[in-house]
């Protein structure tokens, strides 16, 4: 487990960015935190570092969303809308998780019931005791 600290949207951007120029085929990162806490920002850092150069954002009307033009292909879910895990098998999630690329999934305690063992999670939190713009990242 490691648990990184940080000030500012560009310091946990940067920490994404470290992560995703590391990341391998076949990774899943399962991201964790309320709304408004940076997985986003996380996540287009994390981009950036995997040599996507796409303008990364939350899909809004679409669960997944496909990047092609990095590394690696990056599969980038935002599960927050949904209801029932069944609209997982009507994407057809197993063909991403299991496939060429490696997924970041916001919101992904929502289908923890269909993610593989092996994952990596990494969770955002704020504090009430530290200032505004403080971000505790826990990837384990
Ligand atoms: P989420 O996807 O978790 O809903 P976003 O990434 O869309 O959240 O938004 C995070 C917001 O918090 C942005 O407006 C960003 O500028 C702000 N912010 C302030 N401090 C930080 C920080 N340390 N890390 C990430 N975002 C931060
Ligand atoms: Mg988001």
């Amino acid at each position: 487990m490691k648990i990184i600290e940080t000030h500012s949207p560009e310091e946990t951007y940067k920490v994404g960015y470290d992560l995703g120029n590391s990341a391998e085929k076949g990774q899943i990162f399962c991201m964790s935190g309320d709304l408004g806490v940076g997985k986003t920002v996380f996540t287009q850092g994390f981009a950036a570092g995997l040599g996507v150069e796409d303008n990364v954002n939350s899909p809004t009307f679409t669960i997944v969303q496909e990047y092609e033009d990095g590394r690696i292909p990056l599969y980038h879910f935002d599960v927050y809308r949904i209801s029932d895990v069944s609209e997982m098998d009507e994407i057809g999630y197993e063909e991403y998780f299991y496939g060429e690329g490696v997924c970041l999934i916001e919101w992904a305690e929502i289908i923890e019931d269909i993610l593989p063992e092996d994952v990596t999670w990494i969770t955002i939190e704020k504090s009430m005791d530290e200032d505004f713009d403080y971000r505790k990242i826990t990837i384990e």
